[in-house]
């Protein structure tokens, strides 16, 4: 990963979220406040504008301003979450390029914050039960490839983070908002396991055509 991709995935996430900034409104409306879509939407805006014209020296310099304008711009819980995340994934990428290996590391990284700001378990029908399996996924992938290949780890991640959203439904939310539905929450689909998803997905198409 370099400065350019970086740019590229962040850029991509704002189109994703953009265009279904309406579904994951929709699913927050049922076990939440029906803001998710409008609040990511609001904060990925937010981060292409702050990184026009902005010159990073490092991978981890873009992902640290994408993390800050996330906690800036977004009052839900997905922002502060989301935020500590991109500035965790940050903080672990000092250099202009990384390798893959580093990447899972930062990507670990910024999982660990999420889980020590919001304390979810996985589980607990949160972003985390698309996080945690994405992560798995991707350092497995890694291992398995003989050429390092960034290409299948990050498909690999993207699978599960959508295996692990779809996952969510069945369960009952034990943190934030859903969780004062109690069983009422169960039969949904989590809003930030689905936002969760779309970043991988993300992630997994601009490694993809990077590569071509
Ligand atoms: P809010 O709940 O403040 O309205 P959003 O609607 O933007 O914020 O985001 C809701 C999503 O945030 C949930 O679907 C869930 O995935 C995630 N979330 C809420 N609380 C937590 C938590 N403590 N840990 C991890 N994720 C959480
Ligand atoms: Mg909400």
């Amino acid at each position: 990963m370099d400065i350019p991709l970086a740019r590229r995935w962040l850029d991509a996430i704002a189109t994703a979220v953009t265009s279904q900034a309406d579904y994951l409104t929709q699913l927050d409306s049922a076990i939440g406040d029906a803001d998710h879509g409008v609040n990511l939407n609001r904060g990925f805006t937010a981060v292409r504008a702050a990184l026009d014209g902005f010159e990073g020296a490092t991978v981890g310099d873009v992902f640290v301003k994408c993390g800050s304008t996330l906690i800036s711009k977004v009052g839900g819980a997905s922002g502060p979450l989301y935020g500590s995340a991109f500035r965790a994934i940050g903080k672990a990428l000092p250099g202009p390029t990384c390798t893959p290996d580093e990447f899972g590391t930062a990507l670990q990284a910024g999982l660990d914050a999420i889980q020590r700001l919001g304390a979810a378990a996985p589980g607990d029908k949160t972003m985390v039960d698309a996080y945690g399996p994405a992560v798995l996924a991707y350092m497995k992938a890694l291992s398995a490839s003989s050429d390092g290949g960034f290409v299948a780890a990050t498909a690999a991640a993207a699978a599960a983070a959508a295996d692990g959203m779809r996952a969510t439904i069945p369960l009952q939310a034990r943190k934030g908002r859903a969780s004062y539905l109690g069983p009422r929450s169960v039969g949904h689909q989590d809003p930030g396991a689905t936002s969760t998803a779309l970043i991988f997905a993300a992630l997994a198409d601009v490694t993809a055509s990077a590569s071509t």
